[in-house]
């Protein structure tokens, strides 16, 4: 891995077609007992800083013509931590920077507990379309278990005043929380998909450094996961919810195109400390510290050999319900998907798709393909 340590870094050519833009905001108001992001709380005193160190990043990018945005994440952390004035200061940093008139879509991520109508507000006027929300539970135990701040009536308050502003609502919800029952996760989905028009579900995973990860056992939590998934991906299509990716479901043309982004290799800027970039088979790696960001200015830079583009390409696909087209399939990993068992893969002639069930055992058919 290279490193990078030049204030007039930029990896991009003049000449730029349409990139993704994502900004990570980290700072959060408490950390979550099960987190293993990168963000700090009680540094609300550094957003101002965090500003300012985020505008000479966006500078590196400013070219002559600015580069041209087609969709724009704010995520974190928490970006409704940040007061209207630090959000008109980050909004005007990517305008002068960047080329924002071509979005086709912009999102913020909000916490139930910060999110207030002068955010809502500000994100009409400033052309958001999508908020996506940390809703992870409808049950106030289960909320108190992963060390959440809002409980079940702040997450119905929050959704409901997203769902009324007329922007599209995402919700994040988590499962395999200790003590929940399919009771209580069905309860979730049921009241969730009332306000929602695009839900993403992931299994609670105990990091080793989380305090949660001490009281609890991740293995025994792994095996429980699978029966809420199943429930997910057995309710959620009923009610107009589809799996598009691994971990999402809405209904058709609600699909998140900034992840879309991602999954499909489009070129993708990343701004803010612990922020990935991937440009033109390239990637580089902000450091996950503010102080290092602030002060040493370290970009690591990954290239990816062809090959390593090509099953990483294969593997993002296969996260997808558009899957894998047969020529772009490796012939290697074509043998090794042959020796799987058939009820894995929706197969057409031109394309290998995961089935639910391969949907659900995804780890297992990354593992095979990423070594290659
Ligand atoms: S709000 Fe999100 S980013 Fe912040 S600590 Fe909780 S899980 Fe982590």
């Amino acid at each position: 891995m290279n490193q990078n340590k030049n204030n007039n870094f930029s990896p991009l050519t003049p000449n730029p077609s349409l990139y993704s833009l994502y900004v990570h905001v980290p700072f959060c108001e408490k950390k979550c007992c099960y987190c293993s992001f990168y963000s700090l709380a009680g540094y609300e005193n550094k957003i101002d800083s965090w500003l300012e160190n985020l505008e000479l990043e966006a500078k590196r990018y400013n070219l002559n013509p600015k580069i041209k945005i087609k969709t724009l994440y704010i995520g974190g952390g928490t970006p409704t931590i940040l007061k209207i004035s630090q959000w008109y200061e980050l909004m005007r940093i990517l305008n002068e920077n960047f080329n924002l008139e071509n979005l086709i879509e912009a999102t913020t991520e909000a916490n139930p507990n910060s999110l207030t109508p002068e955010h809502i507000k500000f994100f009409l006027e400033n052309n958001f379309t999508r908020v996506s929300l940390g809703v992870q539970s409808l049950n106030d135990g289960e909320l108190k278990i992963l060390g959440r701040l809002h409980d079940s009536k702040k997450a119905l308050e929050a959704m409901r005043l997203v769902k009324n502003s007329g922007l599209l609502l995402n919700c994040d919800l988590i499962f395999a929380i200790p003590g929940q029952t399919l009771r209580t996760w069905a309860n979730s989905l049921k009241t969730v998909i009332k306000f929602a028009s695009h839900i993403s579900t992931y299994q609670l995973t105990l990091e080793p450094e989380t305090p949660l990860a001490l009281n609890f056992d991740n293995e025994k939590l792994n095996e429980d996961g699978y029966k809420f998934y199943r429930y997910a991906q057995y309710y959620l299509p009923r009610k107009n919810f589809f799996q598009y990716e691994i971990s999402n479901f809405s209904p058709d043309g609600n699909e998140c195109k900034h992840n879309l982004a991602y999954w499909t290799q489009e070129n993708v800027i990343a701004l803010g400390p612990s922020a990935v970039s991937y440009i033109d088979g390239v990637r580089y790696k902000n450091p996950a510290s503010i102080s290092k960001y602030f002060n040493e200015n370290l970009i690591e830079r990954e290239k990816l050999s062809p090959r390593e583009s090509k099953i990483e390409k294969i593997i993002l696909a296969f996260r997808t319900k558009w899957g894998v087209n047969y020529k772009d399939l490796l012939p290697e990993a074509k043998k090794i998907l042959d020796s799987m068992p058939e009820d894995l893969f929706i197969k057409s002639p031109e394309r290998i798709v995961l089935s639910p069930r391969g949907m659900r055992l995804g780890n297992s058919i990354w593992c095979e393909l990423i070594d290659l």
